[in-house]
């Protein structure tokens, strides 16, 4: 295709077109747009003559009339194939290159320029190096067309078929997209091998951009490929959806549940929550996890009572006509309670502190809460905190775990749908804390009336109006309640019951209870009160009514099934009866002593289920002054029994024991039962009244019992559970109870009738204990009983 011109035919002035963003190289031909006049000139000048012309790129593309200056030197010579005017006065040549020039001088500027010119030798020396360059730039040249580069079939082929490194690399570098200083840096490498390296940079550079290129495609590629399937996987959903009816269903569902948002009566605030939410909803899949998650938590916005309440104008009366028939005794109780809901009454704004029943299991809290409810029109919601270790128990889990719920309280008022019922929390005095957070404090922010208004449970995000909900508390102990949350209630203590009370009990309200709940009509069953008695006695074991209440149903039950199989029976039921219905008695209560012993003292014992009276043993053996304790005992109790040996120790001459007494001997102390544990201080005087009768060998009157903490000295100390220790005593056949003078207060508390029986010595020292207990007067003690 292209012909190497000969220098030599070449004429000594050519004319000049100068060139705008274009090299061009010998060898190859090129198409060329001559627009400006002088270039047209020169073109024609060198139509006339013999069509041979010099090309010479200009600096800048911009100047539109370069002078020699504009131009660079090196530039070439090239043969016009072919001509063509074109009809707005430009033309448009076909050139081919035939020659590196250097112009040496310009020897016309108008109407075009003209130059003497030096030809530029450009014959090869090939070599082993020239040969590599070639075949690396030849390679080169290739991959960038493996990347992408838009360079013809042909043009690699013919890349491929040079054999000179020169024409080589001009051929590589026109075929690039370079710009015209390098393509003229190109030209200008008149040396081979430089010009082939200068190539190959250029080559190298564009590999580089192109692999670069080819990175971000690919990545862009994979985005847009994953946005376009979820588009398109979301349209057939929906396409889908529509085919199945779901997508108008959901469109319905979304217009109902905005229709219940707005009728369940919410607070501004939560309504704003709850459209919001459902508005995220309506933009969801249904299938979506996301969207039964909120769908669950705007049920229960919906749900919630927000202002749904039930109430109805208290009548103190009334209210106290209601706890009474529900309930027998518990007058003290019945009393505060009415005193409480006056003042609740009278002074809506004024927040009382919460009520706390303190008591034993089966006293009657629970029947009285409801009572309370009753007399008040409102709901009743229990709920348990015994072993509630968790705050979310109370507070609720973030919707942001996998099926959280609300708390305890919120789901209970969810359940009566009522936003002021009486609410109960029992056991109280049975939360813990650990590392899931503390309950209690959960609990103070619900109790306290300062702040449970905008109470914020973890699922629901909003604040609940809790100002309204009539909370009372249940314990049975009031020391393990959390002092912070103690502080913030009133304490209503409820008592054991007498087994008179529970007689009583049993008689209106338990047995009433259990023959309607067993479908019976009166002449079915009827309950001797011997029988119940009995029941109470040897059955049950407790402060309050429930395994009488058990008991009675149990009896119940039988008789029912008696009744179904026609078996022949009487309808009332005897004590003798009770075995056969109940089986073997279960307790038996301590009773006195038969007779009076020496060593054995009796004490009173305060126990969850009341009191119990405990003996106290007291053995001297041969030895070397141990004490040795058994029968499960703590280290309180462990303590006294050292605090009463002191004492005696410290009272030998009066008690006429030899001085160093203690050494020859070893004394054992024993309370039964062994197995069941047994703590606290109120044994002190019992044991040292034991030890006293074994020392000196005088007898305990057996109709004596005592409770009572001891000092050193030989001070008596107040103990705890009076009430139910002297019914204890009651129940046991004692006749004279030793109290210490510090109680004498609690015994307003222990019924009248118990009293009346019981010959009660409040005592201050040990001394009067002996002298009371034992059946001996200690003379050299000249002692003055103070009563
Ligand atoms: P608590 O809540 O104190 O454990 P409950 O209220 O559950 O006790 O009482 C247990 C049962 O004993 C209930 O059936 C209750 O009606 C009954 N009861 C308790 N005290 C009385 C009482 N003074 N008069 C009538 N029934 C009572």
């Amino acid at each position: 295709m292209a012909r190497k011109a000969s220098a030599g035919k070449l004429p000594k002035k050519l004319p000049l077109i100068p060139l705008r963003n274009l090299i061009v190289f010998p060898n190859l031909v090129v198409p060329l747009f001559v627009g400006r006049t002088n270039s047209i000139k020169a073109l024609e000048g060198a139509m006339k003559k013999n069509q041979i012309i010099a090309l010479v790129a200009q600096k800048g593309a911009e100047t539109e009339n370069p002078t020699e200056n504009d131009l660079y030197e090196i530039g070439t010579v090239a043969n016009v194939m072919q001509e063509l005017k074109l009809p707005d006065g430009t033309a448009k040549a076909l050139v081919e290159g035939m020659q590196r020039i250097r112009v040496k001088k310009y020897v016309q500027k108008d109407p075009y320029f003209e130059i003497e010119y030096e030809a530029l030798d450009d014959t090869e020396k090939p070599d082993i190096e020239l040969e590599a360059l070639m075949r690396t730039v030849v390679s080169q040249f290739e991959k960038c067309a493996n990347l992408g580069k838009p360079i013809p079939q042909e043009a690699l082929l013919a890349a491929m078929n040079i054999d000179e490194g020169g024409r080589l690399a001009d051929y590589i570098s026109f075929h690039m997209n370079l710009k015209t200083e390098e393509k003229q840096q190109v030209l200008e490498a008149l040396d081979h091998k430089k010009r082939i390296k200068l190539a190959n940079g250029f080559l190298e550079r564009e590999i580089k951009i192109l692999e670069i290129g080819q990175k971000i495609q690919t990545r862009v590629k994979s985005q847009m490929s994953r946005t376009q399937r979820e588009y398109l996987l979301r349209e057939q959903l929906k396409a889908i959806q529509g085919e199945l009816g779901d997508a108008g269903e959901q469109g319905g569902e979304t217009e109902e549940l905005r229709t219940k948002i707005k009728e369940a009566n919410m607070p501004e605030e939560v309504e704003e929550k709850a459209l919001k939410e459902l508005d995220r909803l309506s933009r969801m899949s249904t299938a979506s996890a996301e969207s039964s998650v909120i769908r669950t938590y705007i049920d229960w916005l919906i749900g919630l009572p927000w202002t749904t309440k039930t109430e109805k104008e208290l009548d103190i009366k009334e209210a106290s006509a209601i706890l009474n028939s529900d309930h027998y005794g518990l007058d003290k109780v019945k009393e505060r309670i009415l005193e409480h809901l006056a003042v609740h009454k009278l002074s809506k704004e004024l927040k009382g502190p919460i009520l706390c029943f303190v008591g034993p299991p089966g006293v009657g809290k629970t029947s009285i809460g409801r009572s309370i409810a009753k007399s008040l029109g409102r709901e009743f919601v229990r709920i348990s905190l015994g072993g509630v270790r968790d705050e979310a128990e109370i507070r609720g889990h973030r919707r942001t775990y996998v099926g959280a719920l609300p708390g305890r309280i919120i789901q209970s008022l969810n359940q009566v749908k009522s936003s002021n019922p009486v609410f109960m929390m029992d056991e109280i005095d049975k939360i813990g804390a650990d590392f899931r957070g503390d309950p209690s404090s959960a609990l103070l922010e619900v109790l306290d009336p300062e702040q449970n208004n905008d109470f914020r449970d973890h699922y629901l995000e909003v604040p609940y109006d809790l100002r309204d909900v009539f909370f009372i508390t249940t314990a049975n102990l009031l020391d393990t309640i959390p002092p912070a949350l103690r502080d913030r209630m009133e304490i209503i203590h409820f008592p054991g019951y007498t087994e008179d009370e529970k007689l009583n009990i049993a008689k209106k309200f338990l047995v009433p209870k259990q023959l309607k709940a067993h479908g019976f009509k009166s002449s079915d069953l009827r309950f001797s009160e011997k029988a119940l008695s009995k029941v109470i006695k040897q059955y049950t074991r407790e402060a309050g009514v429930r395994q009488l209440e058990r008991s009675i149903a149990a009896v119940c039950r039988q008789v029912a099934k008696q009744i179904v199989e026609k078996t022949k029976r009487t309808p009332t039921l005897g004590a003798k009866k009770v075995n056969d219905y109940l089986g073997t008695p279960k307790f038996h209560w301590g009773v006195a002593e038969e007779k009076d012993q020496i060593g054995v003292a009796t004490g009173l014992a305060w126990t969850e289920v009341g009191g119990d009276i405990i003996k106290v043993e007291a053995a001297i053996l041969k030895g070397n002054g141990k004490l040795t304790l058994t029968g499960h005992l703590g280290k309180v109790m462990q303590e006294s029994a050292q605090a009463a040996l002191s004492y005696i120790r410290g009272r030998r001459n009066f008690l006429e024991l030899e001085e160093d007494f203690y050494e020859k001997l070893d004394l054992h102390i024993h309370v039964p039962a062994g197995a069941i544990p047994k703590d606290g201080p109120s044994a002190g005087i019992t044991m040292a009244t034991a030890m006293v009768s074994a020392l000196i060998k005088q007898k305990v009157r057996k109709d004596v019992c005592m409770t009572g903490e001891i000092t050193l000295r030989g001070h008596v100390l107040p103990i705890g559970g009076l009430k139910e220790k002297l019914m204890a005593a009651h129940r046991a056949g004692i006749k004279t109870v030793v109290v210490p003078k510090e109680n004498k207060a609690d015994l307003d508390l222990v019924p009248k009738h118990v009293l009346e029986e019981l010959n009660i010595e409040l005592v201050r020292h040990m001394d009067d204990v002996l002298n009371i207990a034992l059946d001996y007067k200690i003379g050299k003690l000249s002692l003055k009983v103070s009563k």
